[in-house]
């Protein structure tokens, strides 16, 4: 249930409904807009005499928020919101750009990455650690050596890091070398995690699950949001359908719909959405032009050598070649 109070409603009549609403035992989140304050209650409902907030002074009225998600609900945040990782702004000004392999395998291929995607214009340097693999004897990851180079190239090149954790073992990790959390595909509902992830207070980028729905994936950042972490980007990686001709199927529509029903930040992969290098550029753009906040794109010194993800990964020429093909497409949609 939101409360949305008169557009003058003074503090002082904001206060006392806040107290009215805490009385009953339920939990009140404040956003303050420009000229309207939005009052968002979260708990059991039935404690709260309705009638009596909707007379308080400055209510204008009670709104119910019918879906299951609250805080991460644009009705209870009209305002989209920005997520601030280092130096690096995600939201709806901006089109940030993380880049970077997708796997970390070894001090001069990691620095060389963060070097030439630095160059080309990406802001945040991905790079895995704990690769979740579809087999167990695929290369599982450099895990701590890893992040130690993470921790190096962030800091030598002043990109903000990223890199995604697997297990509450790998987030403790992680949580002293890099910037931001990364939860893949395949983590989207692992609720334990997750609450462990928003209680790090770290930023986040939420990646969809492989056959998640739209409102599955919103009470996933639930989850981490109400544990107290706003700092939450969504990432759409593509999903999976009886199409075969790419490793995934890109759902480009995810990005508007997300946009009517959260204030959340949501960028594009379309790096594990295609498997397909040729397709990387075409649905880059096309993520510029529906409004994405931002990209994340698998690029390697050698994709050829790579140990994971290779047929998707760009060489530094085609991801510098994108960065500046994107240029317009980005100036479009009113984005720096
Ligand atoms: C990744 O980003 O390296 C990754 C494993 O992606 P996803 O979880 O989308 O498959
Ligand atoms: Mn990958």
């Amino acid at each position: 249930m939101i409360i949305i109070m008169r557009p003058n409603a003074s503090q002082r009549a904001i206060d006392k409904v806040t107290k009215q609403v805490e009385a009953a035992g339920l939990q009140v989140h404040l956003s303050k807009g420009d000229e309207v304050t939005i009052i968002g209650v979260v708990g059991d409902k039935s404690k709260l005499h309705r009638s009596n907030i909707e007379i308080s002074e400055g209510v204008d009225k009670i709104v119910q928020v019918t879906e299951s998600y609250k805080l991460v609900n644009k009705k209870f945040h009209p305002e989209d919101s920005t997520v601030t990782v280092k130096d690096t702004q995600i939201g709806p000004d901006t089109f940030t750009v993380m880049a970077g392999p997708c796997a970390i395998e070894s001090h001069d291929q990691l620095l060389s990455c963060a070097e030439e995607v630095k160059k080309a214009g990406a802001t945040v340097l991905r790079g895995g650690a704990f690769k979740p693999r579809t087999s167990p004897y695929s290369f599982q990851g450099l895990e701590e050596e890893g992040l130690q180079y993470m921790e190096e190239a962030g800091r030598t090149t002043g990109l903000a890091t990223i890199c995604e954790v697997t297990s509450l073992r790998a987030l403790d990790m992680a949580a002293r070398y890099v910037d931001m959390l990364q939860i893949g595909a395949r983590n989207m509902q692992n609720f334990e995690l997750l609450k462990e992830v928003g209680r790090s207070g770290l930023p986040v980028m939420l990646k969809r699950g492989l056959a998640a729905t739209v409102d599955e994936w919103l009470n996933a950042a639930e989850y981490i949001i109400s544990e107290g972490n706003e700092h939450i980007v969504l990432c759409e990686r593509g999903i999976r359908t009886y199409e075969t001709a790419t490793r995934n199927t890109l759902d480009i529509s995810a990005v508007p719909v997300i946009r009517s029903k959260s204030h959340l930040p949501i960028i594009v992969d379309p790096s594990h959405a295609t498997g397909v290098r040729a397709y990387v550029e075409p649905l880059a753009k096309a993520a510029a032009a529906v409004g994405a906040d931002g990209l994340m794109i698998e690029v390697h010194p050698c994709p050829e050598c790579a140990s994971s993800d290779g047929p998707q990964s760009l060489t530094f020429d085609q991801f510098a070649k994108l960065m500046a093909d994107l240029k317009p497409y980005v100036e479009l949609a009113g984005r720096r």
